[in-house]
């Protein structure tokens, strides 16, 4: 063994594998097809050894049916729209991307995104697994793009897509709407502060026996405790628990809003949580999606006041046009000032933040588009229970999901560097052309509409500047691997595919929604088994992930131990 030269064999045989052509699949064999829609690795960064182990999984299987006598269909492919690399190239560059013009951003990201689909390229070889190149795809192809478009075209004529006002998840940072998908939870200090809302009319003596409830010069008044004071502006209830004791008191019972000339009625509701603050709370549209069930509830106005950038909107007087952390502190101050603020303590809350920059989620009311998501739950339930999941158990959080989703699917984003959105607008009145499927893929930010001008007032055309959601690209994966729209003969052969294998933290997004739309422009299921991998954990026991630091190169441990001795290791992960 001592003879025994790792590198020198590995790279003979590596070398001598892709001249051989032996992973390629034979679209002229009548052996039996095992189709494998593989993720396509998100080109934000080069493999870390998470992303390798997670790999040679997959590869193991593509090796063992091929030596079962399979026609093997193990397609190489790398993920590249989106959020992501906007972020790194602005990062890189120091700029956000309204700095530049539009389509020199986008090549910028292409060029990024370029440069790492390189690198991983030679990663995979250097690991031994065996994609293969001739059937290769990334996402941001015009030959992929073309495939969303038309995808989404079929969806909108099935009356699925709707444009819609709604309150979203917005990342004020990344100016763009996101999906519940896309909302990290932290842990943040922030403070609690105990104000003073005056009672409307006089209140009798016996009233100030209860806790929350006071007398000043200027009246009675009671206390709420807000870690949002400059949503007062948007204050639109204030509620007790039914079986608190202040409740026979309270209720209808009308309260000024401070500073704001706006009264508020008081309404019990079994949601109110005794013990938080005073145990009396005051709603608001929107801070959080726990408000939002208000706001149906009992109907109110969805007064914002708060704007896409993160700015405090016309309703908030003097406020207007700050940034949310710095109305806060001057509302606190003009509070504290004026003898509204009794106390402020510090709290530890769960926020709500981008995944991505980790700036807080707001809620904003902007026009999106809307994929129908709601009316198919039991289409998404079914079809996952026609699928074969490895581990079983795996399953049960797709369901926990679907059956957890309150809204319809926001597939439309304020970005760049993503699959455009394939419609013009009339400027005069609104009507919405869509794209011609013979067309796609358009850009219509630069290419014309298929027709002049609008057919219904003569206006004028305006070609959308929105993008999709990037899980609108990769979750038609398989219909992309199985030719659909593009071979009719090879779709029918390929279509649904033999196995999809993915990571178990995608299963909310890569898994839903490739079963969800596959299943809903095809009445089928998109794939017979779907198997989940873990994830790898650095020596501190975080999952190992570039955006923390922690991460490991495959290639040096194989540089020095060779790609089978890693392979073996790859194996003892479960
Ligand atoms: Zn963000
Ligand atoms: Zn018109």
């Amino acid at each position: 063994m001592t003879d025994y030269d790792q590198k020198q064999i590995e790279r003979k045989w590596q070398e001598k594998w892709q001249r051989m052509k032996i992973y390629h699949f034979d679209f002229e064999s009548d052996k039996p097809i095992y189709s494998i829609d593989v993720p396509p690795r998100y080109a934000s960064g080069p493999l870390h050894a998470g992303h390798a182990v997670h790999y040679t999984h997959i590869d193991f299987v593509a090796r063992y049916k091929r030596m079962r006598g399979y026609n093997v269909f193990f397609p190489l492919c790398f993920d590249v729209n989106g959020i992501p690399i906007e972020e790194r190239v602005e990062r890189k560059l120091g700029i956000t991307r309204k700095d530049i013009d539009r389509h020199k951003f986008i090549k910028l990201c292409s060029e990024f995104a370029e440069k790492n689909i390189k690198k991983m390229i030679e990663q995979y070889i250097k690991l031994g697994e065996s994609m293969d190149p001739t059937i290769y795809y990334q996402t941001d192809a015009e030959y992929y793009r073309r495939l969303t478009q038309i995808s989404f075209i079929e969806m909108y004529e099935k009356g699925l897509i709707y444009r819609g006002e709604f309150p979203v998840n917005w990342c004020p940072r990344c100016m763009t709407a996101m999906a519940d998908a896309e909302i990290q939870y932290v842990e943040r200090e922030t403070s609690l502060n105990t104000i003073k809302f005056y009672f409307k009319n006089d209140q009798p003596e016996q009233i100030l026996k209860y806790h929350g409830i006071g007398r000043d010069e200027k009246g009675f008044y009671v206390e709420i405790a807000t870690t949002r004071p400059e949503m007062l502006p948007s204050c639109q209830i204030v509620a007790v628990h039914p079986k608190d004791e202040r409740a026979p008191w309270l209720v209808d019972q009308i309260l000024k809003v401070p500073f704001f000339d706006k009264e508020v009625k008081i309404v019990e509701d079994e949601s109110v949580d005794p013990n938080f603050g005073t145990g009396i709370v005051m709603i608001c549209t929107i801070g959080d999606k726990e408000d939002l069930k208000w706001v149906f509830k009992y109907k109110l106005p969805m007064e914002m006041c708060i704007d896409e950038e993160g700015r405090m909107t016309e309703i908030c007087g003097k406020y207007k046009g700050l940034k949310i952390e710095e109305a806060r502190k001057k509302i606190i101050e003009d509070l504290e000032r004026e003898g509204y603020l009794i106390k402020k303590e510090p709290l530890k809350q769960n926020v709500g933040v981008c995944w991505r920059c980790k700036t807080p989620v707001e809620f904003i009311l902007t026009k999106q588009w809307f994929l129908k998501t709601l009316p198919f739950k039991d289409l998404v339930l079914k079809t996952s229970n026609d699928i074969k999941w490895y581990p079983e158990f795996m399953k049960k959080r797709l369901e926990e999901w679907v059956n957890s989703l309150e809204w319809d699917w926001v597939i439309s984003r304020q970005r760049y560097f993503a699959t455009p959105i394939p419609i013009w607008e009339c400027q005069n009145c609104g009507e919405i052309i869509l794209a011609r499927k013979e067309d796609c893929y358009v850009d219509p930010t630069r290419d014309p509409p298929p027709v002049e001008k609008c057919p219904k007032c003569g206006g004028k055309l305006k070609g959308s500047e929105e993008v999709f959601d990037t899980w609108m690209d990769s979750s038609i994966s398989p219909l992309y691997n199985t030719f659909w729209h593009r071979d009719e003969k090879l779709f029918k052969k390929l279509y649904p595919m033999s196995l999809r294998p993915q990571a178990h933290d995608i299963i909310r997004t890569w898994a839903f929604y490739t079963i969800l739309r596959c299943t809903l422009l095809t009445g089928e299921k998109p794939f017979e088994n779907i198997m989940m991998g873990g994830f790898i954990l650095s020596e501190d026991g975080t999952p190992m992930h570039a955006s923390l630091g922690n991460v490991i190169d495959p290639l040096e441990i194989i540089e020095e131990f060779g790609t089978d001795a890693f392979r073996c290791y790859a194996a003892s992960c479960s």
